[in-house]
């Protein structure tokens, strides 16, 4: 009997200046090895990461800080004291070289720091030119519309989602979940992220460096969505050994590994619908979806 083949969406996320100065030519190395297409979701905005270096005042951070090291301490210092630079300047070749890769390359942020902080405060008028700042310069640098997006810190709302619709998004990634969805409020999916990432797993219930990937591969599994989030500051900076392993065992394991456009069933249909009746809730939301479609 044949088997199901397994297939993850990896999404790779960039929050900062050096993340994707250092970090994304070595994951662009590592997957080209194995021929692996993903999705990348730049910050293009300015580097405001560095005011996390006050964060460290709060002891769940800073045990969180120990833990993995995040980018060093040099992230944290950055933009404490003066502006960060302007990612999407100082790195428009390493995202031009990444799309020019083969691999999807997609919108997380302006200013991932603001908006990971500021935007569940944000007006309407607030979250849209955070939105069309990343956006514009995004696709500057891409030369042609941006077709997807990551809210930053899986952080979304009503009013961010509808803001959304504006854009020429095939398809969202800016939640957790277990399956594909089109949210109440719009007409554009969302690519939930399944899978742990490193920063909540690592060290909680026996889970070390040693086990880890082993982990992550228990909870992928072939007959559901399986979607992994990396990030440019961890695997591709401090846990890089780790990463290479991980893409090691997936080879092993015959894991197909797609970027996240790849997983939408069918890529045409989506824009042109009114999407009615369909709760984000749903455990059978997708489901729904189809067989409104077929219906139709
Ligand atoms: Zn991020």
């Amino acid at each position: 009997m044949e088997q199901e083949q397994t297939i993850v969406g990896l999404r790779v996320d960039v929050d900062t200046y050096r993340g994707a100065r250092e970090g994304v030519p070595r994951l662009l190395d590592a997957l080209d090895k194995y021929q692996i297409e993903a999705s990348f979701f730049f910050s293009v905005g300015p580097d405001n990461n560095g005011r996390r270096f006050w964060r460290l005042w709060d002891p769940t951070y800073l045990s969180q800080f120990v833990r993995t090291s995040f980018a060093g301490v040099e992230h944290h210092f950055k933009g404490a004291f003066w502006r960060g630079p302007v990612i999407g300047w100082r790195a428009a070749d390493i995202i031009q070289k990444t799309d020019q890769s083969g691999h999807e390359v997609g919108l997380h942020a302006w200013d991932h720091h603001k908006w990971t902080t500021k935007s569940s405060q944000m007006s309407v008028l607030e979250l849209r030119t955070e939105l069309e700042k990343g956006y514009q310069l995004l696709s500057q640098i891409l030369g042609r519309e941006v077709t997807c997006s990551a809210a930053a810190g899986w952080r979304s709302s009503q009013p961010s989602l509808a803001e959304k619709e504006a854009f020429p998004f095939r398809y969202n990634s800016d939640c957790k979940g277990s399956s594909i969805f089109v949210p109440d409020s719009g007409a554009v999916p969302q690519i939930p992220v399944t899978l742990p990432t490193y920063e909540e797993l690592i060290y909680t219930r026996g889970v070390n460096r040693k086990n880890y990937n082993e982990v992550i591969f228990s909870k992928i599994k072939p007959a559901q969505l399986n979607v992994y989030n990396i990030h440019a500051e961890i695997e591709g900076q401090g846990q890089f050994r780790l990463f290479r392993q991980w893409l090691e065992m997936a080879h092993e394991r015959q894991v197909k590994i797609v970027p996240l456009g790849q997983l939408l069933p069918d890529h045409t249909q989506f824009r042109h619908d009114t999407i009615v009746n369909i709760a984000p809730d749903n455990a059978n939301e997708w489901q729904s979806y189809q067989a409104s479609q077929v219906s139709k």
